[in-house]
C-alpha cells in the first residue's frame, strides 16, 4: 500500500491543528471514527503467566489498571504530549492535583523550592504551606526579574516553580531566564501554563523541566469538566511523575479524558478567536477614562511587553484591568454586564469577570495582596467565544454606571 509510505504518518510531522484532531488516536477493533470511551477500571488476562509477565513489566504497552493505564487517558497524554513537543505526559484528575504531583515528585525532606510569588491561589499553598509541613522549604520572589529567582537559590534547591502570564495580573517571568538559574544549580523548572496555553507559548523549549495544566481551562474549553497534565521528558514523567500518580491515585476519569481529547480538536481556533477578541478588549479598555490601567502582554502599556513578543506568540485569552474608584467601582461595573458572566473560572467558550481580591484571593492579607498588584479595583476578564463587538458594547455599558 502506498499509504504506508506517506510521510504523514509520522505525527511529529504534522501541523498543531491536525496533531490536535488526529494525533494519539489509537481505534479499537470497531474502526470508530471518534475516540472510543473505555469506561473500565481493571483488564483481565488470558493466563496467569501473562499478569505474572505484566506485573513485571515485561510486556510493553499492556493495561493493567486503569488508575494509571486506560486506552482513553493515553490518547488524551499522547496527543497533549504531540502538541507540547514534549516526550511524555501523565494526566491528573484536576489541575491542582497535576501541579501538587510535579512539584512532590522532584522534593524530599531538605530540599527548598523557590517560586514566584504571584501563583494561581492553590499553586500557592502548595508551595508555600503544605511543602513546610513535610520538611521542604521555600523561598516566594517577585518573579520580574530573573535575578530574584538566582539570589534565591540555595545549595538544596530542587525545584524553581513560575506561572506566566500570572493570576490575575498577566506579568511574566522570563522563562528561558529562570531556566538557565535552574539548570545552574541542578533545579528543575516547572511552569505552569495554563494561562497562556500550548498555542501562545511552549515552555519546554524554551528550557523548562515540566510544564503542567489545568485542562479545566482551555483544553476543555467549554466548562464542562476537571482535569490536569504534566508534560515533559521521559526520563521525569515516566520516573517520579508515573510512580507518584500510580501510587497515589489523583488520575483522571476516561470519561473527563474523553472530554479534553475532543476539547483539544478545536483548541487552536477557539484560542486564536479569543486572543483576537481580548486584543480587542484590551485596546478598548485602555483608552477609556475610566479604567486606571490594563495589563495585557501584547498591549504597548504592558511594562515587559518586550517579552512577550520574545517568549508568547499571542498575548493570552485574558485582560486584567483596574477600574477608577476602587473595589465599589469593580463591583458596580461586574453588576451591570449582561453578556459577561460573574465567575472565578477562565479558558472557556463563555466570558467571565472575576474581582480576585474578594475571591480567589480574599484569604491573603491586604498587604500580601497590594504585593501581588491586587488592587480594590482589580478585575479579570477571561475572553470567550463570543462577538467582540458584543463584548466591547457591554463593558462600555457597565462602564456606564460606574
Ligand atoms: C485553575 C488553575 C489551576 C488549578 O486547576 P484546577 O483544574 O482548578 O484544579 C492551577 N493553575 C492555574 C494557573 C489555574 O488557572
Amino acid at each position: 500500500m502506498s499509504k504506508s509510505n506517506n510521510p504523514l504518518n509520522d505525527p511529529k510531522k504534522l501541523s498543531a491543528a491536525t496533531q490536535l484532531v488526529h494525533g494519539g488516536t489509537r481505534r479499537s477493533e470497531f474502526n470508530e471514527t471518534s475516540e472510543a470511551i473505555f469506561m473500565n477500571s481493571g483488564y483481565s488476562y488470558p493466563s496467569s503467566q501473562y499478569a505474572e509477565d505484566l506485573f513485571l513489566n515485561k510486556i510493553p504497552g499492556a493495561h493493567n489498571y486503569s488508575r494509571f493505564a486506560n486506552p482513553t487517558m493515553e490518547m488524551f497524554q499522547n496527543r497533549m504530549a504531540l502538541l507540547e513537543g514534549a516526550e511524555a505526559a501523565r494526566a491528573f484528575a484536576t489541575g491542582m492535583s497535576a501541579v501538587t504531583n510535579a512539584v512532590m515528585s522532584q522534593v524530599r525532606a531538605g530540599d527548598h523550592i523557590v517560586a514566584a510569588r504571584a501563583l494561581f491561589g492553590g499553586c500557592r499553598y502548595v508551595v508555600e504551606d503544605l511543602m513546610p509541613r513535610f520538611g521542604v522549604s521555600s523561598t516566594l520572589v517577585d518573579g520580574r526579574d530573573p535575578e530574584n529567582f538566582a539570589r534565591a537559590m540555595r545549595e538544596n534547591t530542587k525545584v524553581v516553580f513560575i506561572e506566566t502570564p500570572t493570576n490575575p495580573t498577566l506579568e511574566l517571568v522570563d522563562i528561558a531566564a529562570v531556566a538557565r538559574i535552574a539548570r545552574a544549580h541542578g533545579a528543575k523548572l516547572i511552569v505552569d501554563n495554563v494561562f497562556a496555553t500550548a498555542m501562545l507559548q511552549k515552555p519546554l523549549q524554551l528550557g523548562a523541566d515540566l510544564v503542567t495544566y489545568s485542562a479545566t481551562k482551555h483544553i476543555d474549553g467549554q466548562g464542562r469538566a476537571l482535569g490536569g497534565i504534566v508534560l515533559g521528558s521521559k526520563e521525569l514523567i515516566d520516573g517520579d511523575v508515573h510512580t507518584l500518580l500510580r501510587q497515589t491515585g489523583p488520575s483522571l476519569s476516561p470519561f473527563n479524558a474523553w472530554i479534553m481529547l475532543k476539547g483539544v480538536e478545536t483548541l487552536p481556533i477557539r484560542v486564536k478567536a479569543m486572543t483576537e477578541s481580548a486584543a480587542k478588549v484590551a485596546d478598548f479598555l485602555a483608552d477609556h477614562p475610566k479604567i486606571e490601567r490594563i495589563s495585557y502582554p501584547f498591549h504597548p502599556s504592558h511594562p515587559q511587553y518586550e517579552l512577550a513578543k520574545r517568549q508568547m506568540t499571542s498575548g493570552s485569552t485574558l485582560v486584567a484591568l483596574e477600574v477608577k474608584g476602587g473595589r465599589d467601582a469593580a463591583f458596580r461595573l461586574s453588576d451591570s454586564l449582561a453578556v459577561i458572566l460573574i465567575s472565578n473560572n477562565l479558558g472557556d467558550a463563555k466570558s467571565l469577570i472575576t474581582h480576585p481580591g474578594t475571591t480567589t484571593h480574599a484569604r491573603f492579607t491586604e498587604e500580601v495582596r497590594l504585593e501581588a498588584g491586587i488592587t480594590p479595583g482589580l478585575l479579570r476578564i477571561s475572553i470567550g467565544l463570543e462577538d467582540a463587538d458584543d463584548l466591547i458594547k457591554d463593558l462600555d455599558y457597565a462602564l456606564s454606571q460606574v
